[in-house]
């Protein structure tokens, strides 16, 4: 029986989150200070350029892997996060912080910010590949769109990313297409 969680809501965040970053790559507009800062990751705002700038070059390598994550089969997924999660210094502890109450850090204290995001990021992807698979993850359906969406309605029922213009246009589109075959 799975209990949705202050865990759960930490790694559906986390994946947000991820998405988010994943989708100012591609539209080449990130400022991943600022979007870790708004997300509530405490080290984000002090966290060193040099750090900042590898974690953002490590996403950039994960991209290609997210942008085909939703057609992946679980255990393809998997190879590809076990070979990251290797290269991590991950040593789970339980911290209390800044008033957020318990939570797992993946890396000790000591680790580089990036080495800590890119921890949480593959361990959310860990945990969501074990409960849900790959199907929660997309790519928005606008023609012209090529962002990623993480997709947590009940019934599965996203088409589109975050961006309220491409669910619009779309709609738009396939309504003058509807009137036209008419
Ligand atoms: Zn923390
Ligand atoms: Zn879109």
């Amino acid at each position: 029986m799975h209990v949705a969680s202050v865990t759960d809501a930490e790694i559906r965040m986390t994946l947000e989150v991820m998405v988010d970053v994943a989708n100012g790559l591609i539209e080449e507009d990130l400022d991943l200070r600022r979007v870790l800062s708004e997300a509530g990751f405490s080290r984000a705002p002090d966290a060193s350029a040099a750090s900042m700038r590898r974690a953002e070059q490590r996403m950039a390598q994960l991209l290609p892997f997210l942008r085909e994550l939703g057609e992946l089969d679980v255990a393809t997924a998997a190879t590809r996060i076990n070979g990251e999660l290797t290269e991590l210094p991950i040593t789970p502890s339980i911290v209390d912080h800044d008033d957020v109450g318990p939570h797992i850090h993946w890396t000790p204290s000591t680790a580089t910010f990036d080495d800590q995001f890119i921890a949480d990021v593959l361990m959310s992807l860990t945990h969501e590949l074990c409960d849900n698979g790959t199907i929660r993850f997309g790519r928005c359906g606008a023609d012209d769109c090529e962002r990623l969406f993480y997709d947590a309605t009940r019934n599965r029922s996203k088409r589109f990313c975050n961006d309220p213009r491409c669910a619009s246009r779309t709609h738009t589109a396939d309504h003058r297409a509807r009137q036209r075959a008419r």
